[in-house]
């Protein structure tokens, strides 16, 4: 079937990156950006509006990846530009505390209550790092669980087994990171509460905390099965281990309290500590770790932990986040429900369009947050996400992009749509699939 749009033109993008890759290695700040799991161009996006992108040649895409998860209200939301704006004419930065800070917080405490204090940094890694310094501190104790194929940012310690570009690249961790680091990191298998167990049987009163993305995004959307989070719940409280819920991609996400709300009949008590990051910044440089007091409280100025950041709780970062986090809890009634019937007329419209074009695909999904695994297995865990036709998913994505729809550049992360993704948005999205479909049928 002929394509209908003639193909895109990238030579300003090809141009961009040649000169990109004179000063930055590979021509980017962080590696998935270079498309090197999918192949093709990666386009220089120089604006962006509601759910679109438009690159440097003057393509325009249909954007399913929200700048890895941030923006949920759609790119350039006039009162988030507004916010910034107004934030930006009094000043970037003072070093000094402003009034914004407890507003954000008070905003995520209303929405995630188990968060009774919090500390604001500028990225999702510095939130997690710091996190897990409190969990040792707090416990007196070493060691770190983690799961295959969950992302924590790019701490030395957190990156063992990690998802993500990690995943995408192959590479078991990273050169760099010292064994001693990474020695009181123990990776476990995703959806294995055996494996927990023994693991808390081995190294009895050793083990800090157990981090999770409690629905994984960073080796493709994972869910946790039945029973899972709350078997963590139950083995870190018997044990005196903390729980941690690296909630930086599912919070303000799958529901307006994050995964924790999305389980909380299952979890029954909250974790003990959660951090946070992408969309609480609105699209500005923002994380956050908090939980119950008495953890957090170790933090100095009060406590022995050190902590600091010469940016953190910035003005502008402050006003981007309070203006999107109002905007989803004022309309979180209609607007959650909106996301939800969105993205399943997606992920399943397109479902079954690979199901009649006898493309083996799985998809899961949870809320605004998705992704189709193109092997026709269940995928519960990075083993079984890993057994992905990578190669069928690398011309699926190329396809779309020539049809003008942007899906995240690797097997291995989710998609994500928001309030800007509209019906005509749903239909531009299965007449793009069908082709897409075709392409990644046929065998190169
Ligand atoms: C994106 C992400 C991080 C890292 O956040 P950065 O802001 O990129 O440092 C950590 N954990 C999870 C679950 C993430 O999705």
């Amino acid at each position: 079937m002929p394509t209908t749009r003639p193909m895109r033109s990238l030579e300003q993008s090809r141009l961009l990156q040649l000169r990109a890759e004179q000063f930055l290695p590979g021509g980017v700040d962080s590696p998935v950006r270079a498309f090197r799991a999918v192949g093709g161009d990666p386009p220089f996006i120089v604006r962006a509006e509601g759910a679109y992108l438009h690159d440097a040649d003057g393509n325009r895409y249909l954007d399913y990846f929200g700048s890895w998860g941030p923006m949920i209200l759609g790119h350039a939301a006039p009162h988030v530009v507004e916010a910034i704006q107004r934030a930006a004419a009094n000043g970037a930065s003072f070093g000094a505390s402003t009034p914004a800070e407890a507003d954000l917080a008070e905003l995520i405490r209303s929405a995630v209550p188990s968060m009774e204090k919090m500390r604001f940094v500028s990225s999702g890694t510095e939130a997690t790092m710091s996190a897990i310094r409190l969990a040792r501190a707090f416990t007196g104790r070493k060691f770190v669980i983690k799961f295959e194929g969950c992302y924590h940012g790019h701490a030395d310690a957190l990156l063992v087994k990690a998802g993500s570009g990690v995943a995408t690249f192959g590479i078991p961790g990273s050169a760099g990171v010292p064994e001693e680091t990474a020695m009181h990191t123990l990776a476990l298998p995703y959806n294995d509460v055996a494996a927990v167990e023994a693991a808390f049987e081995a190294h009895p009163g050793q083990i800090a905390c157990i981090i999770l993305e409690p629905v994984a995004g960073n080796m493709g959307t994972v869910l946790p099965q039945p029973g899972y989070l709350a078997a963590l719940r139950r083995i870190t409280a018997y044990d005196g281990a903390l729980l941690v819920f690296d909630e930086v991609m599912t919070g303000f996400r799958v529901a307006l309290g994050g995964a924790q709300a999305l389980y909380k009949g299952e979890i029954g008590g909250a974790p003990d500590l959660t951090t946070l990051g992408k969309i609480i910044g609105g699209g500005l440089p923002v994380g956050a770790f908090g939980g119950r007091a008495e953890i957090m409280n170790m933090l100095a100025p009060l406590g022995p932990v050190y902590q600091a950041g010469t940016l953190s709780g910035n003005p502008l970062a402050m006003a981007a986040g309070i203006a999107t986090l109002r905007h989803l809890i004022d309309r979180q009634s209609t607007l959650y429900p909106q996301l939800e019937a969105t993205s399943a007329a997606i992920a399943d419209g397109i479902a079954a369009l690979a199901c009649k074009a006898d493309v083996p695909l799985t998809t899961n999904r949870v809320g605004a947050m998705f992704t189709w695994f193109f092997t026709p297995q269940e995928v519960t865990d990075f083993a079984s996400a890993a057994k992905s036709d990578t190669a069928a998913f690398a011309r699926f994505h190329r396809a779309m992009l020539d049809e003008g729809v942007w899906l995240p550049p690797s097997q291995f992360e989710a998609a994500f749509l928001g309030a800007a993704h509209g019906e005509a948005e749903v239909a531009e999205t299965l007449r793009a699939a069908e082709q897409a479909l075709a392409a990644a049928a046929r065998h190169a």
